[in-house]
Protein backbone atom coordinates (compact mmCIF):
# COMPACT_ATOMS: atom_id res chain seq x y z
CA UNK A 1 0.00 0.00 0.00
CA UNK A 2 1.04 4.03 -0.10
CA UNK A 3 1.39 4.57 3.42
CA UNK A 4 0.31 3.37 6.28
CA UNK A 5 -0.37 6.04 7.78
CA UNK A 6 -0.78 8.15 4.93
CA UNK A 7 -4.23 9.01 4.63
CA UNK A 8 -4.50 10.33 7.97
CA UNK A 9 -1.18 12.42 7.58
CA UNK A 10 -1.77 14.47 4.17
CA UNK A 11 -5.02 16.15 2.80
CA UNK A 12 -6.15 15.96 -0.54
CA UNK A 13 -4.38 18.43 -2.70
CA UNK A 14 -5.81 18.99 -6.38
CA UNK A 15 -4.45 20.69 -9.26
CA UNK A 16 -4.64 24.84 -9.08
CA UNK A 17 -6.07 26.56 -11.85
CA UNK A 18 -4.45 30.07 -13.24
CA UNK A 19 -6.34 32.81 -12.53
CA UNK A 20 -9.95 33.48 -14.42
CA UNK A 21 -8.39 36.91 -15.75
CA UNK A 22 -5.84 35.22 -17.58
CA UNK A 23 -6.91 32.04 -18.80
CA UNK A 24 -9.84 33.42 -20.84
CA UNK A 25 -7.30 35.26 -22.50
CA UNK A 26 -6.36 32.04 -24.63
CA UNK A 27 -7.10 28.63 -25.27
CA UNK A 28 -4.45 26.47 -24.12
CA UNK A 29 -4.84 24.32 -20.77
CA UNK A 30 -4.20 26.10 -17.41
CA UNK A 31 -3.91 23.91 -14.84
CA UNK A 32 -0.74 24.22 -12.73
CA UNK A 33 0.81 21.05 -11.65
CA UNK A 34 1.32 19.68 -8.19
CA UNK A 35 4.90 19.36 -7.37
CA UNK A 36 6.72 15.71 -7.34
CA UNK A 37 7.02 15.47 -3.78
CA UNK A 38 3.13 16.37 -3.50
CA UNK A 39 1.79 13.46 -6.06
CA UNK A 40 4.34 10.93 -3.87
CA UNK A 41 2.10 12.37 -0.82
CA UNK A 42 -1.04 11.99 -2.33
CA UNK A 43 -0.49 8.06 -3.53
CA UNK A 44 0.56 7.63 -0.12
CA UNK A 45 -2.97 8.54 1.08
CA UNK A 46 -3.76 5.41 -0.70
CA UNK A 47 -5.03 2.57 1.94
CA UNK A 48 -5.10 -0.76 -0.57
CA UNK A 49 -8.38 -1.83 0.59
CA UNK A 50 -8.73 -5.22 0.96
CA UNK A 51 -11.75 -4.49 -1.29
CA UNK A 52 -10.88 -1.63 -3.73
CA UNK A 53 -14.16 -0.35 -5.04
CA UNK A 54 -12.49 2.03 -7.26
CA UNK A 55 -11.25 -1.07 -9.33
CA UNK A 56 -14.84 -1.92 -10.22
CA UNK A 57 -15.38 2.40 -9.89
CA UNK A 58 -13.68 2.65 -13.59
CA UNK A 59 -14.75 1.20 -16.39
CA UNK A 60 -11.33 0.28 -17.53
CA UNK A 61 -10.54 -1.51 -14.45
CA UNK A 62 -7.49 0.67 -13.98
CA UNK A 63 -5.20 -0.82 -10.76
CA UNK A 64 -5.71 2.03 -8.83
CA UNK A 65 -4.12 1.34 -5.39
CA UNK A 66 -1.12 -0.44 -7.58
CA UNK A 67 -0.16 2.59 -9.30
CA UNK A 68 -1.14 4.52 -5.76
CA UNK A 69 1.72 2.49 -4.36
CA UNK A 70 4.38 2.86 -7.36
CA UNK A 71 4.07 6.46 -6.94
CA UNK A 72 4.55 6.39 -3.08
CA UNK A 73 7.09 4.29 -3.83
CA UNK A 74 8.73 6.82 -6.61
CA UNK A 75 8.29 3.94 -9.09
CA UNK A 76 7.00 5.77 -11.66
CA UNK A 77 8.30 3.73 -14.43
CA UNK A 78 6.34 0.71 -12.90
CA UNK A 79 3.28 2.95 -12.45
CA UNK A 80 3.11 3.92 -15.94
CA UNK A 81 3.47 -0.13 -17.04
CA UNK A 82 0.63 -0.90 -14.77
CA UNK A 83 -1.54 2.12 -16.10
CA UNK A 84 -1.04 1.29 -19.23
CA UNK A 85 -1.89 -2.23 -19.02
CA UNK A 86 -5.47 -1.31 -18.51
CA UNK A 87 -5.62 2.37 -20.45
CA UNK A 88 -4.31 3.09 -23.73
CA UNK A 89 -4.99 6.39 -23.07
CA UNK A 90 -4.24 7.65 -19.37
CA UNK A 91 -3.42 11.08 -20.92
CA UNK A 92 -6.94 11.49 -21.75
CA UNK A 93 -8.76 9.80 -19.14
CA UNK A 94 -6.02 11.87 -16.55
CA UNK A 95 -7.58 15.11 -17.76
CA UNK A 96 -11.11 14.89 -18.84
CA UNK A 97 -12.41 11.85 -17.23
CA UNK A 98 -15.12 12.81 -14.19
CA UNK A 99 -13.62 10.19 -12.08
CA UNK A 100 -16.19 7.90 -11.00
CA UNK A 101 -13.42 5.71 -9.09
CA UNK A 102 -13.20 8.71 -6.74
CA UNK A 103 -16.53 8.10 -6.03
CA UNK A 104 -16.27 4.83 -5.53
CA UNK A 105 -12.69 5.52 -3.02
CA UNK A 106 -12.99 3.59 0.27
CA UNK A 107 -11.55 6.81 1.75
CA UNK A 108 -13.91 9.05 0.55
CA UNK A 109 -16.66 7.88 3.16
CA UNK A 110 -15.09 9.58 5.44
CA UNK A 111 -12.44 11.97 3.85
CA UNK A 112 -11.77 13.34 0.49
CA UNK A 113 -10.74 10.29 -1.74
CA UNK A 114 -7.92 10.15 -3.53
CA UNK A 115 -6.70 12.14 -6.66
CA UNK A 116 -6.49 9.23 -8.47
CA UNK A 117 -7.12 11.08 -11.78
CA UNK A 118 -4.53 14.02 -11.26
CA UNK A 119 -2.06 10.93 -9.94
CA UNK A 120 -2.99 9.25 -13.43
CA UNK A 121 -1.91 12.24 -15.63
CA UNK A 122 1.00 12.96 -13.42
CA UNK A 123 2.13 9.24 -14.21
CA UNK A 124 1.56 9.40 -18.15
CA UNK A 125 2.54 13.10 -18.52
CA UNK A 126 6.15 11.99 -16.94
CA UNK A 127 6.41 8.57 -19.10
CA UNK A 128 6.16 11.01 -22.07
CA UNK A 129 8.93 13.04 -20.81
CA UNK A 130 11.16 10.36 -19.68
CA UNK A 131 10.69 9.04 -23.18
CA UNK A 132 9.45 5.46 -21.91
CA UNK A 133 6.40 5.49 -24.20
CA UNK A 134 7.76 3.81 -26.76
CA UNK A 135 6.11 2.26 -29.69
CA UNK A 136 5.53 -1.45 -29.67
CA UNK A 137 5.00 -3.09 -32.72
CA UNK A 138 3.91 -6.51 -33.09
CA UNK A 139 6.81 -8.99 -33.40
CA UNK A 140 4.65 -11.08 -36.43
CA UNK A 141 1.59 -10.10 -38.39
CA UNK A 142 -1.15 -12.50 -38.79
CA UNK A 143 -2.26 -11.39 -42.63
CA UNK A 144 -5.30 -10.15 -41.34
CA UNK A 145 -6.80 -6.97 -42.03
CA UNK A 146 -8.86 -4.71 -39.60
CA UNK A 147 -10.97 -1.34 -40.91
CA UNK A 148 -11.73 0.86 -38.02
CA UNK A 149 -14.34 3.61 -38.84
CA UNK A 150 -14.42 6.79 -36.81
CA UNK A 151 -11.41 7.72 -34.82
CA UNK A 152 -12.37 8.61 -31.32
CA UNK A 153 -11.32 7.04 -28.18
CA UNK A 154 -12.74 4.03 -29.12
CA UNK A 155 -11.74 3.47 -32.35
CA UNK A 156 -8.35 4.71 -31.07
CA UNK A 157 -8.42 1.79 -28.06
CA UNK A 158 -9.66 -0.92 -30.73
CA UNK A 159 -7.32 -0.16 -33.35
CA UNK A 160 -4.16 0.16 -31.17
CA UNK A 161 -5.43 -3.67 -29.51
CA UNK A 162 -6.05 -5.33 -32.65
CA UNK A 163 -2.51 -3.93 -33.97
CA UNK A 164 -0.82 -5.65 -31.07
CA UNK A 165 -2.27 -8.52 -31.77
CA UNK A 166 -0.32 -8.56 -35.05
CA UNK A 167 -3.53 -7.53 -37.66
CA UNK A 168 -2.89 -4.88 -39.95
CA UNK A 169 -5.27 -2.00 -39.02
CA UNK A 170 -6.78 0.89 -41.26
CA UNK A 171 -8.62 3.76 -39.46
CA UNK A 172 -10.93 5.70 -41.77
CA UNK A 173 -12.23 9.33 -40.52
CA UNK A 174 -14.12 11.68 -42.02
CA UNK A 175 -12.87 14.44 -40.13
CA UNK A 176 -9.51 16.37 -41.14
CA UNK A 177 -7.78 15.13 -37.96
CA UNK A 178 -7.74 12.15 -35.56
CA UNK A 179 -9.29 12.11 -32.29
CA UNK A 180 -13.17 12.27 -32.89
CA UNK A 181 -14.91 14.23 -30.19
CA UNK A 182 -11.83 14.66 -28.51
CA UNK A 183 -10.47 16.55 -31.57
CA UNK A 184 -13.80 19.25 -31.95
CA UNK A 185 -16.00 18.63 -29.59
CA UNK A 186 -13.86 19.22 -26.57
CA UNK A 187 -12.23 22.38 -26.30
CA UNK A 188 -8.19 23.14 -26.57
CA UNK A 189 -8.44 24.97 -22.86
CA UNK A 190 -9.27 21.21 -21.34
CA UNK A 191 -6.85 18.78 -24.11
CA UNK A 192 -4.49 20.67 -26.20
CA UNK A 193 -4.60 18.82 -28.96
CA UNK A 194 -0.91 18.32 -29.87
CA UNK A 195 -1.94 15.32 -26.72
CA UNK A 196 -3.98 13.52 -29.17
CA UNK A 197 -1.26 14.04 -32.12
CA UNK A 198 1.51 12.79 -29.75
CA UNK A 199 -0.06 9.34 -29.16
CA UNK A 200 -0.95 9.06 -32.75
CA UNK A 201 2.39 9.40 -33.69
CA UNK A 202 3.40 6.38 -31.45
CA UNK A 203 -0.17 4.54 -32.94
CA UNK A 204 1.32 5.31 -36.71
CA UNK A 205 5.33 4.18 -35.48
CA UNK A 206 3.27 0.29 -33.90
CA UNK A 207 1.91 0.37 -37.51
CA UNK A 208 -1.61 1.03 -37.80
CA UNK A 209 -2.59 3.18 -40.71
CA UNK A 210 -4.86 6.75 -40.49
CA UNK A 211 -6.70 7.62 -43.51
CA UNK A 212 -8.87 11.16 -43.09
CA UNK A 213 -11.09 13.24 -44.70
CA UNK A 214 -12.63 9.27 -45.43
CA UNK A 215 -16.50 8.96 -44.39
CA UNK A 216 -17.39 5.95 -45.03
CA UNK A 217 -20.69 5.18 -47.10
CA UNK A 218 -20.67 8.60 -48.43
CA UNK A 219 -17.06 9.30 -50.36
CA UNK A 220 -16.02 5.79 -49.46
CA UNK A 221 -18.45 3.24 -50.76
CA UNK A 222 -19.11 0.53 -48.45
CA UNK A 223 -18.55 -2.52 -50.63
CA UNK A 224 -14.92 -1.74 -50.01
CA UNK A 225 -15.33 -2.26 -46.52
CA UNK A 226 -15.58 -6.24 -47.42
CA UNK A 227 -11.74 -6.14 -48.84
CA UNK A 228 -11.23 -6.50 -44.76
CA UNK A 229 -11.89 -9.27 -42.78
CA UNK A 230 -13.23 -7.82 -40.27
CA UNK A 231 -14.81 -3.97 -39.54
CA UNK A 232 -15.11 -2.25 -36.12
CA UNK A 233 -18.00 0.71 -36.56
CA UNK A 234 -16.89 3.09 -33.76
CA UNK A 235 -18.10 6.29 -35.54
CA UNK A 236 -20.09 7.56 -31.77
CA UNK A 237 -23.33 8.90 -31.41
CA UNK A 238 -23.12 12.28 -33.52
CA UNK A 239 -27.05 12.87 -34.20
CA UNK A 240 -27.28 16.60 -32.46
CA UNK A 241 -31.22 16.89 -30.42
CA UNK A 242 -33.06 20.42 -31.15
CA UNK A 243 -36.22 22.01 -30.00
CA UNK A 244 -39.36 21.79 -31.28
CA UNK A 245 -39.50 25.70 -30.49
CA UNK A 246 -41.19 28.41 -32.38
CA UNK A 247 -38.24 30.39 -33.54
CA UNK A 248 -35.45 27.76 -34.02
CA UNK A 249 -34.12 28.55 -37.19
CA UNK A 250 -33.48 31.70 -36.24
CA UNK A 251 -29.99 33.89 -37.07
CA UNK A 252 -28.33 33.27 -33.84
CA UNK A 253 -29.49 30.05 -32.97
CA UNK A 254 -26.67 27.64 -33.34
CA UNK A 255 -25.89 24.42 -32.50
CA UNK A 256 -23.35 23.58 -29.79
CA UNK A 257 -21.07 21.31 -31.98
CA UNK A 258 -20.90 23.79 -34.77
CA UNK A 259 -19.96 26.76 -32.08
CA UNK A 260 -16.99 24.54 -30.58
CA UNK A 261 -15.83 22.83 -34.46
CA UNK A 262 -15.33 26.19 -35.54
CA UNK A 263 -13.41 27.56 -32.82
CA UNK A 264 -10.94 24.75 -32.21
CA UNK A 265 -10.32 24.71 -36.08
CA UNK A 266 -9.27 28.76 -35.59
CA UNK A 267 -7.01 28.01 -32.49
CA UNK A 268 -5.29 25.82 -35.33
CA UNK A 269 -4.95 28.22 -37.93
CA UNK A 270 -8.06 27.29 -40.42
CA UNK A 271 -10.22 29.88 -41.73
CA UNK A 272 -13.60 30.07 -40.76
CA UNK A 273 -15.83 32.07 -43.09
CA UNK A 274 -18.85 34.05 -40.68
CA UNK A 275 -17.25 31.73 -37.49
CA UNK A 276 -19.60 32.25 -35.03
CA UNK A 277 -18.57 34.75 -32.46
CA UNK A 278 -19.85 35.60 -29.18
CA UNK A 279 -17.64 38.54 -28.87
CA UNK A 280 -19.90 41.78 -27.11
CA UNK A 281 -23.00 39.12 -27.59
CA UNK A 282 -25.96 38.81 -24.60
CA UNK A 283 -25.36 34.70 -25.02
CA UNK A 284 -27.71 31.60 -23.72
CA UNK A 285 -26.66 28.26 -23.93
CA UNK A 286 -29.76 25.97 -23.47
CA UNK A 287 -28.04 22.47 -21.61
CA UNK A 288 -26.55 22.15 -18.52
CA UNK A 289 -24.07 18.92 -19.56
CA UNK A 290 -20.30 19.05 -20.28
CA UNK A 291 -20.86 20.34 -24.30
CA UNK A 292 -23.15 23.57 -22.18
CA UNK A 293 -19.83 23.93 -20.20
CA UNK A 294 -17.67 23.72 -22.78
CA UNK A 295 -19.53 26.41 -24.80
CA UNK A 296 -19.41 29.01 -21.30
CA UNK A 297 -15.83 28.58 -21.46
CA UNK A 298 -15.36 29.50 -25.19
CA UNK A 299 -17.92 32.32 -25.38
CA UNK A 300 -16.36 34.15 -22.06
CA UNK A 301 -12.76 33.47 -24.03
CA UNK A 302 -14.94 35.33 -26.92
CA UNK A 303 -15.69 37.74 -24.20
CA UNK A 304 -19.37 37.38 -24.24
CA UNK A 305 -21.31 40.41 -22.78
CA UNK A 306 -23.25 38.03 -20.76
CA UNK A 307 -23.11 34.05 -20.36
CA UNK A 308 -26.50 32.70 -19.01
CA UNK A 309 -26.98 28.98 -18.91
CA UNK A 310 -30.75 27.27 -19.04
CA UNK A 311 -31.52 23.53 -17.10
CA UNK A 312 -35.06 22.04 -17.69
CA UNK A 313 -34.04 19.41 -14.96
CA UNK A 314 -33.59 20.65 -11.00
CA UNK A 315 -30.36 22.04 -9.54
CA UNK A 316 -28.96 19.07 -7.74
CA UNK A 317 -27.60 19.13 -4.42
CA UNK A 318 -24.71 20.03 -3.42
CA UNK A 319 -23.53 17.01 -1.59
CA UNK A 320 -23.94 13.07 -2.26
CA UNK A 321 -27.82 12.73 -2.00
CA UNK A 322 -29.56 9.19 -0.01
CA UNK A 323 -30.71 8.07 -3.91
CA UNK A 324 -27.09 7.47 -4.75
CA UNK A 325 -25.25 6.04 -1.61
CA UNK A 326 -21.67 4.88 -2.10
CA UNK A 327 -19.80 3.64 -4.01
CA UNK A 328 -22.56 4.65 -6.72
CA UNK A 329 -21.92 7.55 -9.17
CA UNK A 330 -23.24 10.48 -7.26
CA UNK A 331 -25.89 12.93 -8.70
CA UNK A 332 -24.49 15.98 -7.68
CA UNK A 333 -24.28 19.84 -8.87
CA UNK A 334 -20.99 20.23 -10.67
CA UNK A 335 -19.40 23.02 -11.15
CA UNK A 336 -16.67 23.09 -13.69
CA UNK A 337 -13.63 25.42 -14.36
CA UNK A 338 -15.91 26.67 -17.29
CA UNK A 339 -18.89 27.87 -14.99
CA UNK A 340 -16.22 29.54 -12.43
CA UNK A 341 -15.25 31.44 -15.24
CA UNK A 342 -18.55 33.61 -15.34
CA UNK A 343 -21.79 32.23 -16.20
CA UNK A 344 -25.21 32.59 -14.31
CA UNK A 345 -26.98 29.14 -14.00
CA UNK A 346 -30.84 28.75 -13.91
CA UNK A 347 -32.23 25.36 -13.41
CA UNK A 348 -35.82 24.45 -13.86
CA UNK A 349 -36.07 26.26 -16.62
CA UNK A 350 -38.11 25.84 -20.24
CA UNK A 351 -37.58 28.08 -23.69
CA UNK A 352 -40.70 29.01 -25.21
CA UNK A 353 -39.87 31.05 -28.17
CA UNK A 354 -36.92 32.05 -30.01
CA UNK A 355 -37.80 35.86 -30.91
CA UNK A 356 -36.49 37.63 -33.79
CA UNK A 357 -36.36 41.20 -35.70
CA UNK A 358 -37.92 41.13 -39.19
CA UNK A 359 -34.63 39.96 -40.71
CA UNK A 360 -34.93 37.12 -38.83
CA UNK A 361 -32.35 37.63 -36.19
CA UNK A 362 -32.30 36.56 -32.90
CA UNK A 363 -33.09 38.94 -29.82
CA UNK A 364 -34.45 37.63 -27.18
CA UNK A 365 -35.57 33.88 -25.90
CA UNK A 366 -39.37 33.68 -23.98
CA UNK A 367 -39.51 31.15 -20.97
CA UNK A 368 -40.84 29.92 -18.60
CA UNK A 369 -40.19 27.85 -15.19
CA UNK A 370 -41.38 24.58 -14.82
CA UNK A 371 -41.30 21.48 -12.48
CA UNK A 372 -41.27 18.18 -12.98
CA UNK A 373 -44.42 15.35 -11.56
CA UNK A 374 -43.40 12.27 -10.53
CA UNK A 375 -45.92 9.55 -10.18
CA UNK A 376 -44.71 6.04 -9.66
CA UNK A 377 -44.87 3.73 -12.43
CA UNK A 378 -44.83 6.59 -14.90
CA UNK A 379 -42.80 9.26 -16.90
CA UNK A 380 -41.85 12.74 -14.88
CA UNK A 381 -44.29 15.02 -16.40
CA UNK A 382 -43.09 18.72 -16.97
CA UNK A 383 -45.72 21.44 -15.56
CA UNK A 384 -45.24 24.50 -16.23
CA UNK A 385 -45.71 27.33 -14.01
CA UNK A 386 -48.25 30.14 -14.52
CA UNK A 387 -46.96 33.57 -14.09
CA UNK A 388 -43.46 33.24 -14.50
CA UNK A 389 -42.82 33.98 -17.86
CA UNK A 390 -39.77 35.64 -18.69
CA UNK A 391 -38.08 37.50 -21.61
CA UNK A 392 -34.27 37.42 -21.82
CA UNK A 393 -32.27 39.84 -23.97
CA UNK A 394 -30.30 37.23 -26.36
CA UNK A 395 -28.24 37.81 -29.57
CA UNK A 396 -26.63 34.19 -29.68
CA UNK A 397 -28.70 30.74 -28.49
CA UNK A 398 -26.12 27.68 -28.21
CA UNK A 399 -27.87 24.52 -28.27
CA UNK A 400 -25.78 22.53 -26.19
CA UNK A 401 -29.21 19.66 -26.07
CA UNK A 402 -26.91 16.27 -26.21
CA UNK A 403 -27.19 13.93 -29.05
CA UNK A 404 -30.39 11.57 -29.86
CA UNK A 405 -27.96 9.05 -31.06
CA UNK A 406 -25.58 7.37 -34.04
CA UNK A 407 -26.24 8.76 -36.90
CA UNK A 408 -28.01 6.43 -39.92
CA UNK A 409 -25.80 5.88 -42.94
CA UNK A 410 -23.81 3.01 -41.99
CA UNK A 411 -26.54 1.25 -40.73
CA UNK A 412 -28.55 1.78 -43.62
CA UNK A 413 -25.97 0.97 -45.89
CA UNK A 414 -24.53 -1.93 -44.10
CA UNK A 415 -27.98 -3.86 -43.33
CA UNK A 416 -26.80 -3.25 -39.24
CA UNK A 417 -29.84 -4.05 -37.07
CA UNK A 418 -29.96 -0.79 -34.30
CA UNK A 419 -31.53 -1.10 -30.60
CA UNK A 420 -34.68 0.71 -29.09
CA UNK A 421 -32.22 3.73 -28.47
CA UNK A 422 -30.92 3.65 -32.32
CA UNK A 423 -27.65 2.53 -31.12
CA UNK A 424 -26.00 0.10 -33.32
CA UNK A 425 -27.36 -2.99 -32.41
CA UNK A 426 -24.58 -5.27 -30.41
CA UNK A 427 -24.31 -6.98 -26.88
CA UNK A 428 -22.09 -5.67 -24.24
CA UNK A 429 -19.20 -7.74 -23.89
CA UNK A 430 -19.59 -9.18 -27.68
CA UNK A 431 -19.85 -6.62 -29.39
CA UNK A 432 -20.61 -7.89 -32.58
CA UNK A 433 -23.17 -7.20 -34.95
CA UNK A 434 -25.69 -9.13 -37.05
CA UNK A 435 -23.49 -9.12 -39.65
CA UNK A 436 -20.91 -11.73 -38.68
CA UNK A 437 -17.43 -9.56 -39.25
CA UNK A 438 -18.71 -6.37 -38.11
CA UNK A 439 -18.52 -4.94 -34.25
CA UNK A 440 -19.70 -1.65 -32.92
CA UNK A 441 -18.11 -0.04 -29.77
CA UNK A 442 -18.21 3.41 -28.17
CA UNK A 443 -21.04 6.01 -28.51
CA UNK A 444 -22.14 4.32 -32.05
CA UNK A 445 -23.07 1.24 -29.35
CA UNK A 446 -24.14 2.91 -26.27
CA UNK A 447 -25.29 6.02 -27.15
CA UNK A 448 -23.53 9.33 -26.06
CA UNK A 449 -21.03 8.35 -23.19
CA UNK A 450 -17.59 9.12 -21.81
CA UNK A 451 -14.34 8.94 -23.07
CA UNK A 452 -13.25 5.79 -20.28
CA UNK A 453 -15.99 4.00 -22.01
CA UNK A 454 -14.72 4.33 -24.87
CA UNK A 455 -11.64 3.30 -24.36
CA UNK A 456 -13.22 0.27 -22.26
CA UNK A 457 -15.62 -0.64 -25.34
CA UNK A 458 -12.35 -0.32 -28.15
CA UNK A 459 -10.72 -2.51 -25.77
CA UNK A 460 -12.84 -5.02 -25.49
CA UNK A 461 -14.07 -5.05 -28.75
CA UNK A 462 -10.91 -5.81 -30.04
CA UNK A 463 -10.51 -8.61 -27.98
CA UNK A 464 -13.68 -10.15 -29.45
CA UNK A 465 -12.63 -9.65 -32.81
CA UNK A 466 -9.53 -11.26 -32.30
CA UNK A 467 -11.25 -14.22 -30.93
CA UNK A 468 -13.11 -13.93 -34.09
CA UNK A 469 -10.17 -14.21 -36.57
CA UNK A 470 -8.01 -16.04 -34.77
CA UNK A 471 -10.46 -18.62 -32.59
CA UNK A 472 -8.33 -17.58 -29.51
CA UNK A 473 -7.04 -14.44 -28.16
CA UNK A 474 -3.85 -13.11 -26.05
CA UNK A 475 -5.59 -9.45 -25.52
CA UNK A 476 -6.25 -8.49 -21.99
CA UNK A 477 -9.96 -8.40 -21.09
CA UNK A 478 -11.53 -7.24 -17.65
CA UNK A 479 -14.72 -9.66 -16.49
CA UNK A 480 -17.35 -8.51 -15.08
CA UNK A 481 -16.12 -7.49 -11.65
CA UNK A 482 -13.60 -5.29 -13.10
CA UNK A 483 -10.88 -7.36 -12.86
CA UNK A 484 -8.23 -8.57 -15.90
CA UNK A 485 -7.81 -11.15 -17.03
CA UNK A 486 -4.51 -12.27 -19.67
CA UNK A 487 -2.75 -9.33 -18.57
C1 LIG B 1 -18.56 18.99 -26.20
C2 LIG B 1 -18.32 17.65 -25.56
C3 LIG B 1 -17.58 17.58 -24.40
C4 LIG B 1 -17.34 16.36 -23.80
N1 LIG B 1 -16.57 16.34 -22.68
C5 LIG B 1 -16.27 15.14 -22.11
C6 LIG B 1 -15.43 15.08 -20.96
O1 LIG B 1 -14.98 16.11 -20.43
N2 LIG B 1 -15.15 13.85 -20.44
C7 LIG B 1 -15.63 12.69 -21.00
O2 LIG B 1 -15.31 11.59 -20.51
N3 LIG B 1 -16.43 12.72 -22.09
C8 LIG B 1 -16.76 13.91 -22.65
N4 LIG B 1 -17.57 13.94 -23.76
C9 LIG B 1 -18.05 12.66 -24.33
C10 LIG B 1 -16.92 11.95 -25.12
O3 LIG B 1 -16.26 12.89 -25.94
C11 LIG B 1 -17.47 10.81 -25.94
O4 LIG B 1 -18.19 9.93 -25.10
C12 LIG B 1 -16.36 10.01 -26.65
O5 LIG B 1 -15.58 10.85 -27.46
C13 LIG B 1 -16.95 8.87 -27.48
O6 LIG B 1 -15.92 8.25 -28.19
P1 LIG B 1 -16.21 7.42 -29.53
O7 LIG B 1 -14.88 6.97 -30.01
O8 LIG B 1 -17.24 6.40 -29.28
O9 LIG B 1 -16.86 8.46 -30.54
P2 LIG B 1 -16.42 9.91 -31.07
O10 LIG B 1 -15.42 10.54 -30.17
O11 LIG B 1 -17.69 10.62 -31.32
O12 LIG B 1 -15.68 9.60 -32.43
C14 LIG B 1 -16.40 9.11 -33.54
C15 LIG B 1 -15.63 9.46 -34.79
O13 LIG B 1 -16.17 8.72 -35.88
C16 LIG B 1 -16.14 9.56 -37.03
N5 LIG B 1 -17.11 9.02 -37.99
C17 LIG B 1 -18.45 8.89 -37.83
N6 LIG B 1 -19.00 8.32 -38.93
C18 LIG B 1 -17.99 8.11 -39.80
C19 LIG B 1 -17.93 7.56 -41.12
N7 LIG B 1 -19.03 7.13 -41.75
N8 LIG B 1 -16.72 7.48 -41.74
C20 LIG B 1 -15.59 7.91 -41.10
N9 LIG B 1 -15.60 8.46 -39.85
C21 LIG B 1 -16.78 8.54 -39.21
C22 LIG B 1 -16.51 10.91 -36.48
O14 LIG B 1 -16.11 11.94 -37.37
C23 LIG B 1 -15.74 10.93 -35.17
O15 LIG B 1 -14.43 11.45 -35.36
C24 LIG B 1 -17.86 15.16 -24.37
C25 LIG B 1 -18.63 15.24 -25.53
C26 LIG B 1 -18.87 16.46 -26.11
C27 LIG B 1 -19.70 16.53 -27.34
S1 LIG C 1 -9.95 6.29 -16.20
FE1 LIG C 1 -11.37 7.61 -15.05
S2 LIG C 1 -12.50 6.17 -13.74
FE2 LIG C 1 -10.66 5.08 -14.47
S3 LIG C 1 -9.06 5.42 -12.88
FE3 LIG C 1 -8.82 7.05 -14.42
S4 LIG C 1 -10.01 8.77 -13.66
FE4 LIG C 1 -10.71 6.94 -12.56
Amino acid sequence: MGKVTGFKEFDRQDEAYKPVEDRVKHYKEFTVPLSEEEITKQGSRCMDCGIPFCHSGCPLGNLIPDFNHMVHQGEWQKASWILHSTNNFPEFTGRLCPAPCEQACVLGIIEDPISIENIEKNIVERAFKEGWIKPQPPKTRTGKTVAVVGSGPAGLAAAQQLNRAGHTVTVFERDDAIGGLLRYGIPNFKMEKEIIDRRVAILEAEGISFEVNVNVGVNYEVEKLKDFDAVVLCGGATERRSLPTPGIDADGVVQAMDFLTQQTKVVFGQEIKDQVMATDKNVIVIGGGDTGSDCIGTSNRHGAKSVVNFEIMPKPPGHRSPATPWPYWPLQLKTSSSHKEGVERNWLINTKEFVTDKNGKLTALKTVNVEWEMVPGERPKLIEIEGTEKTWPCDLALLALGFTGPESTLADKLGIERDARSNYKAEYGKYQTNIPNIFAAGDMRRGQSLIVWAISEGREAARQVDIYLMGKSDLPTKNEAGDLVGI
